[in-house]
């Protein structure tokens, strides 16, 4: 479908969508409600009118702050996605009664964007058990849910596979310039673009990958244009693809709103010299040979208590910088209970990674490299 008969009385989507996903929070993990309120007045304030939060965000907080923040404003007045979360669902009736919660939660009458969530090849079988699709068409026509989507983290084929079970209206797929190639994130934008079905995007800075990049890779984007933030590059890469109807940041503070909306303000699509710049720059990143832990963290709670995407987030920085003690002691920083050491290999972490990365083989790697740094003298 065109992307304009996703469009309500709120008018047109913004390229910008605020992903509440990773939101600010204060020194005890709470989530830090007057800065948020800053930023979502900030990003209201520059037009800003779709907002995607899932019901296993921080925790299940995110839900209800998203929907108390909004209820500033009138209702037709943004567009709000939610999804279903597919792995806690163990009957027919659980459908139901999570999407009522998730209504109370936000404290709205119907969802403009309803997804099920973080969809796999492997979950088929248990959408199709517990009817899931149907009961979700049901409140479809109920006008509890104006677009019925699905967000999606597998292979092109797994993709194809999974449009033949709806007629969807939309889809949330990860892209980004790193994912374009790496992850067949291309293919599955063309597949979906063939079909005509438009595309929210999600992970455009690879959970803050392409944000920080590697200092190479950042000098050589700054050499460029001085005056453009990483991120900005990458959010235009995805902005820059026609059949992409809004791309979703969690931002996490009032300077990264900030810094997106100027970079919507005004959108410039990516020129062909910008696209050769990003080229250039992702043969740099990729020569530090990061893991491509997008920091979800879906794959978490370790049995044996390793924080895997924070010991991947430490071993990136490595890789990036080389700096050793900076890594020792960001290791330590992790607690002796987190660290990649405790790995067993139970491999109960592996089919939960969307990004599909070997955990249970890297985990004894940063723990040996963490081993056979040469500590400084003064490092106990
Ligand atoms: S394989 Fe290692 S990191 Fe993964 S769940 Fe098991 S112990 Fe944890
Ligand atoms: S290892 Fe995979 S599942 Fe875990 S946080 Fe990283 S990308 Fe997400």
């Amino acid at each position: 479908m065109p992307i304009s008969k996703l469009y309500t009385s709120a008018g047109p989507i913004t390229r910008l969508g605020f992903g509440m996903m990773r939101l600010p929070v204060k020194e005890d993990q709470s989530i830090d409600r007057d800065l948020l309120a800053k930023m979502v007045g900030a990003a209201r304030e520059a037009g800003v009118n779709y907002f995607d939060t899932a019901y296993p965000y921080m925790d299940g907080a995110s839900e209800i702050v998203t929907g108390e923040l909004l209820a500033n404003y009138p209702r037709e007045s943004f567009y709000l996605a939610d999804k279903l979360p597919v792995w806690d669902i163990h009957s027919a009736d659980d459908v139901e009664r999570i999407f009522n919660e998730q209504l109370k939660k936000c404290g709205v009458e119907y969802f403009d964007f309803y997804l099920l969530h973080n969809m796999t090849a492997s979950k088929l079988p248990s959408v199709e058990k517990y009817k899931m699709i149907d009961a979700l068409d049901r409140q479809k026509k109920a006008g509890k849910i104006r677009h019925f989507g699905f967000s999606f983290h597998d292979t092109p084929e797994a993709l194809e596979k999974m449009l033949g079970y709806y007629d969807w209206e939309f889809t949330q797929i990860q892209l980004n310039y790193l994912d374009w190639d790496l992850l067949d994130a291309k293919r599955q934008y063309e597949i979906l673009t063939e079909r005509d079905i438009p595309v929210a995007v999600m992970e455009p800075v690879r959970g803050g990958a392409l944000a920080t990049l590697s200092p190479a890779a950042l000098d050589y984007l700054k050499s460029v244009d001085p005056a453009a933030s990483a991120a900005s590059w990458a959010l235009r890469f995805a902005a820059s693809l026609p059949n992409v109807y809004v791309v979703l940041s969690g931002m996490s503070t009032l300077e990264q709103v900030e810094d997106n909306l100027k970079t919507f303000s005004p959108f410039v699509p990516l020129s062909e010299q910008d696209y050769k710049t990003i080229a250039k720059t992702l043969e740099i990143y990729n020569a530090s040979g990061s893991i491509p832990c997008t920091a979800c963290r879906y794959c978490m709670d370790c049995p044996a208590g390793v924080d895997i995407p924070k010991n991947f987030g430490v071993y990136n920085r490595l890789l990036a910088t080389k700096n050793e003690v900076e890594f020792l002691n960001s290791y330590n920083t992790l607690g002796a209970e987190h660290q990649a050491a405790n790995c067993v290999g139970c491999g109960q972490c592996l089919d939960k990674c969307p990004q599909k990365i070997a955990i249970p083989e890297l985990m004894p790697k940063i723990a040996e490299r963490y081993n056979t740094i040469e500590k400084p003298s003064w490092f106990f």
